[in-house]
């Protein structure tokens, strides 16, 4: 089996267990409790936090424990919308290309006044920084932009486009679920006021997450209750989950350099195989992308069915985005790069992991190669396609 479906989840590093393990066994109580068994979670909390912080240039107080990557998102952008309403300011700048948990909760602010600018992506997946400049208005209150495109990997110019946020006074927050633990990062070194990350995504535990909030930038409480994380998200804290995050991203940051170069080696492989596939593209930019990841569409064909062959041959894969699957419309990304309908219904992505080998990429091209021309060869749009009946894209 080949798990190549990293960027929808990773597999818990063995560290991570451990120490959640141990937790759960042995420091159990309340990190608000004030007995030594309660001040022992909370010793064990803000050890997480330190750990967190410096993983990512942040300062320990700079970090909210939240849910995961949509709970984080969801908060930096409400807490900002919130901020600007008082100032009079209901404008926000993003892109069409964002996780749902971005643009879902923008499209629950328009229902409630605000105006959102989605800029356009470029056909290589990225977005560039005078057009975010240019989309900024006198009442813009936010500027939300991801780190990394989950679907295809694109890696945006982060620093230039915080700077250009920076200069023109909007706070800008920037959903890094798929950058953190994965590529070099540093929050303050960039300028970046807000931003959002899931443990998940770096072989920590699913159900738990932070947002980074530079010293200054108010947040709201998406959650209320009890005074936990300084009145900014109630409920008791998930220390096991917590402490396994902060595990989980120390390891990651300690191997990302070697871990970056192998990955991007295998990727590179990977591309060049499937390249070899006749009517298909990459998507998104060749070099600018996240190490693991690797996304074609393959004309004449649809993306489920390939996934079900894949998964015969061995090898767990996804059309896009995991949120999307099970609905037929095809990706949002890929239609915001500009592939048409009938293209973007042929997509694949291959997110790999840090342990995979040239033989399994080997494999996996093998296998795509198969599976592509046996399903082209029932492929009515193929049959069109070859008899000039329809003129090819790819
Ligand atoms: C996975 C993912 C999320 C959601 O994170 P959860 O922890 O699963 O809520 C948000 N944004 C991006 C880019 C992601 O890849």
């Amino acid at each position: 089996m080949i798990y190549a479906d990293n960027a929808a989840t990773t597999k818990m590093s063995p560290a991570a267990i451990e120490t959640m393990l141990s937790l759960m066994e042995n420091s159990w109580g309340n990190p608000s409790s004030l007995y030594a068994h309660g001040q022992n979670a909370k010793e064990v909390l803000e050890q997480a936090r330190c750990d967190i912080a410096h993983a990512i240039g942040a300062e320990p107080r700079e970090i909210i424990f939240t849910s995961g990557g949509s709970e984080a998102d969801n908060q930096a952008i409400l807490s900002a919308a919130e901020n600007g309403k008082k100032a009079g300011k209901t404008h926000i700048v993003s892109s069409a290309f964002e996780h749902h948990a971005v643009l879902h909760t923008l499209n629950k602010l328009k229902k409630e006044g605000f105006e959102v600018t989605l800029l356009d992506v470029h056909e290589n997946g990225l977005i560039v920084p005078e057009e975010v400049n240019a989309a900024i208005r006198e009442d813009t209150c936010l500027v939300t932009i991801m780190y990394a495109n989950n679907e295809i990997g694109t890696i945006q110019p982060i620093r230039e486009i915080a700077a250009v946020c920076r200069q023109r006074g909007v706070p800008f927050h920037t959903d890094a679920v798929q950058a953190v633990g994965h590529i070099p990062l540093s929050a303050a070194e960039e300028g970046i006021d807000m931003l959002s990350a899931s443990a998940h995504k770096f072989h920590g535990p699913k159900g738990v997450g932070f947002l980074y909030a530079r010293k200054g930038i108010r947040l709201a409480s998406l959650i209320e209750g009890g005074a936990q994380e300084r009145g900014r998200r109630a409920g008791t804290e998930n220390v096991p989950g917590i402490a396994a995050m902060a595990v989980a991203l120390k390891e990651a940051c300690a191997n990302l350099k070697q871990n970056a170069e192998h990955l991007t080696s295998m990727r590179d492989r990977l591309i060049l195989g499937l390249r070899q596939i006749p009517h298909s593209a990459l998507n998104g930019d060749p070099q600018r992308r996240l190490p693991g990841n690797v996304n074609f569409c393959f004309e004449g064909i649809e993306g489920e069915s390939l996934l079900l062959l894949l998964d015969d041959k061995g090898i767990q894969a996804s059309s896009g985005s995991a949120c999307t699957s099970g609905s037929l419309d095809p990706s949002h990304v890929l239609l915001a790069i500009g592939r048409v309908h009938d293209v973007a219904h042929g997509s694949l992505r291959l997110s790999l992991g840090e342990d995979v080998t040239a033989a399994q990429v080997d494999e996996m091209i093998r296998a795509v190669r198969e599976v592509v021309d046996y399903l082209r060869g029932f492929s009515p749009i193929w049959r069109d396609l070859m008899s000039g009946k329809k003129q090819f894209i790819l």
